[in-house]
């Protein structure tokens, strides 16, 4: 495991399953409210930093044999428990533009994904904004940027149909994203709060509303319950902060790179929350 690049090595656990798997078997008022210590949000950073290193080839032995098992547990899960019949609801995103129609639909969380922000200010910031929340109303914001955002941004662009799906206001998410992505690398899909379905008060992003194949369509969020009625869609990341010596960002770029081209997500998320999963356990 540890000499292979993350395509050999997805594609070597799809192999392996292949062989063994018998045949039938087939909120602040502008800001998202933070999870920390919510329960829904267990993996540790250390677990998922450690997965993500597996997937790029540098970490510690997991036995083939609980991962092969764990993968084909994840693989008897259903991929889609929406509620919503998303035949009968209109669809989130317009078509994909012409340059996109083979690409895979990214989705991004922005707060504690990409950026930390705070109404103080905290000495390290990247951004400040200055909002308007009425006539009468304005916020300040200071926003901090996780490191290596600029290179993971630049690295998948070209590579998915990057959509960023944020449960925060358009009036904060707008002003930030014109200000992270001032070349407009990622285009100008953006979801706010609004487009989030309320689950017992908290914000889901049901990806079967989006308009796009589900099998085409990954979320990176630090928040599970986002993905919560497509979990098989997920890409896990820890929350952040302020530590500046993070690098899960970095870290998820050649998992991304294998996911872009993969014929369809679970080929590779399975095997890739498989592997979180059974990590997280040690
Ligand atoms: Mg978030």
């Amino acid at each position: 495991m540890s000499n292979q690049d993350p395509a050999t090595f997805f594609k070597n656990i799809s192999a392996k399953l292949a062989q063994s798997t018998p045949a039938n078997q087939n909120v602040s008022p502008l800001l998202t409210q933070v999870d920390q210590g919510n329960g829904a949000s267990q993996q540790t950073s250390s677990s998922r930093n450690n997965a993500a290193a597996a997937a790029g080839g540098n970490s510690r032995t997991v036995h083939a044999s609980a991962l092969i098992e764990r993968v084909r547990y994840i693989r008897n899960q259903p991929k889609n428990t929406s509620p919503i019949d998303a035949s009968a609801h209109p669809s989130l995103l317009p078509a994909p533009a012409p340059h996109h129609r083979n690409k895979k639909c990214l989705i991004l969380d922005v707060d504690e994904t990409l950026v930390h922000s705070s109404y103080q200010e905290t000495g390290k910031h990247d951004l400040h904004l200055s909002i308007d929340l009425d006539e009468n109303t304005t916020v300040n914001v200071f926003v901090a940027y996780r490191p290596f955002l600029q290179e993971f941004l630049e690295a998948i662009s070209p590579i998915f149909e990057v959509v960023v799906f944020t449960a925060s206001l358009g009036k904060y998410c707008n002003p930030l994203m014109d200000a992270i992505d001032k070349k407009r690398l990622l285009g100008n899909l953006r979801l706010f709060r609004e487009h989030c379905s309320l689950v017992s008060s908290t914000f889901v992003k049901d990806l079967s509303l989006l308009g796009r194949n589900l099998d085409q369509v990954a979320i990176i969020d630090n928040s599970p319950v986002a993905y919560l009625f497509q979990q098989r869609n997920a890409i896990p990341i820890t929350s952040w902060f302020d530590n500046p010596d993070d690098d899960e960002l970095r870290r998820l770029i050649p998992v991304l790179k294998a996911l872009a081209e993969a014929p369809n997500v679970y080929e590779v998320l399975d095997n890739y929350n498989a592997l979180l999963q059974l990590q997280q356990q040690e």
